[in-house]
C-alpha cells in the first residue's frame, strides 16, 4: 500500500484587503480557500491552473514561505504549521522548492560551488572537508560538468541555471520538493530535458513532488495525479491518465482544449478560456466558474458545488470534481 508523505487538510491562505480612510481590513483575498490533498511517497502531484488561481501561494504555504490563515499541512507525520522556529528549521531540510526563475533565485555574487554548498554549511551536513566532494556529486547528478563549479550564474543558459537550482534543492536529500513552474521560463527543447531530469531524480531518490504549472501539457507525463485549481479551490483531481482521457469539469476540458497542437503559429502559453478570473472583491454567487462556463445552468448561480467523487457509489474514488453536472 502507498504511504502518504504529504497531507494537506482544508488549507486557507487569505490576504487582507485594506481600504477606507483608516486603511482598515475591508475584505479578504482568498488566494487559497480550503484545499485538501495528499501526495504518496515518491509520487508527483501536478497542480494546474491559470495565473492568479492561487497555485503558487498554495505551494509556498505548504513550506511556510507564506503565512497561512488556517488548515493543516502534515509532512512525514509532522504538522508543519504548528512548528516553532527551531522545529521549522529542522523540518526545512526535508522540504525544498525549485523556483520558476532560476536566475532570480540564485545569488549572482556566488559561484555555483558556493550556491550548492550553502545548504550543507547552514545545516552542518557531513564533515566540512567532505562537502566539496558532495557538491561535485550533486552537479554530476544534475548533468553539469564539475568544471563549471567556479562559474557564476550569469555565465549559464536558463536550462543550466535551473540544473544548478535543482542541485541546490537536492543538497539536503529532501523528501518533498515544491517545483513552482520550473520550466515555464525555458525554451521548449530545454523544458523536456529538465522534465526528464526531475523524473529521473524522483525515480532514483524516491522524492515526492508538488509540480505547479499553468500548462496541463507540461505536467502530463511527470504526474501520477493531477489537480486543477480555480479561484483558490481544487475543482477537479484525478489520477493523471484518467484526467487526460476523461476530464469532467468544464474548466479542465477548456484547459485541455487549449493545449496547442504542433503548430508554430500558436502561442503555447495562451489559455483559451473566455473571460477573466472573477474579482475577489466581488466573488460570483454559486459556482465561481459560472460567469465563464459554457454549460452553466440556473442552479449554478445559486449554490456552490463541493469537490466530490465522480462515481457517487465509490467514496474512495480519487477522481473528484466540483460541478453540478455530476
Ligand atoms: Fe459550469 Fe455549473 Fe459546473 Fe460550475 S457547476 S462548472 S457553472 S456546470
Amino acid at each position: 500500500m502507498e504511504e502518504t508523505l504529504v497531507q494537506v487538510k482544508d488549507l486557507r491562505t487569505y490576504y487582507p484587503i485594506k481600504g477606507g480612510l483608516l486603511n482598515r481590513r475591508v475584505a479578504d483575498l482568498k488566494a487559497v480557500n480550503g484545499v485538501s490533498l495528499d501526495i504518496p511517497t515518491g509520487q508527483t502531484f501536478g497542480l494546474v491552473g491559470e495565473s492568479g488561481c492561487g497555485k503558487s501561494t498554495f505551494g509556498r504555504s505548504l513550506l511556510r514561505l507564506q503565512k497561512v490563515t488556517s488548515g493543516e499541512v502534515i509532512i512525514d507525520g509532522e504538522n508543519i504549521l504548528s512548528l516553532d522556529r527551531a522545529g521549522l528549521m529542522k523540518a526545512r531540510k526535508d522540504m525544498q522548492i525549485i523556483f520558476q526563475d532560476p536566475y532570480g533565485s540564485l545569488n549572482p555574487r556566488m559561484t555555483v560551488r558556493e550556491i550548492v554548498r550553502e545548504p550543507l554549511d547552514t545545516h552542518k551536513i557531513g564533515a566540512k572537508a567532505d562537502r566539496n566532494g558532495e557538491v561535485m556529486r550533486l552537479l554530476e547528478v544534475c548533468g553539469l560538468r564539475q568544471t563549471v563549479a567556479d562559474r557564476y550564474p550569469h555565465e549559464f543558459s536558463g536550462g543550466q541555471r535551473q540544473r544548478v537550482g535543482i542541485a541546490r534543492a537536492l543538497a539536503l536529500k529532501p523528501k518533498f520538493i515544491v517545483a513552482d513552474e520550473p520550466v515555464s521560463a525555458l525554451d521548449v527543447s530545454v523544458q523536456s530535458q529538465i522534465l526528464n531530469l526531475i523524473g529521473d531524480l524522483q525515480e532514483e531518490f524516491g522524492i515526492s513532488f508538488l509540480f505547479i504549472s499553468h500548462d496541463l501539457a507540461v505536467v502530463q507525463h511527470i504526474s501520477h495525479e493531477v489537480g486543477v485549481m480555480y479561484f483558490g479551490k481544487l475543482v477537479e483531481r484525478a489520477p493523471a491518465e484518467e484526467l487526460y482521457s476523461s476530464p469532467k469539469h468544464p474548466y479542465t476540458k477548456t484547459l485541455l482544449e487549449a493545449i496547442p497542437q504542433p503548430d508554430p503559429t500558436r502561442n503555447r502559453t495562451e489559455v483559451l478560456v473566455g473571460g477573466d478570473i472573477p474579482s475577489h472583491l466581488d466573488p460570483p454567487k454559486g459556482c465561481p466558474f459560472q460567469p465563464r462556463c459554457p454549460v452553466a445552468m440556473p442552479e449554478c448561480a445559486e449554490r456552490e458545488p463541493e469537490l466530490k467523487p465522480v462515481d457517487s457509489d465509490d467514496c474512495s474514488s480519487r477522481h473528484q470534481v466540483s460541478c453540478w453536472l455530476y
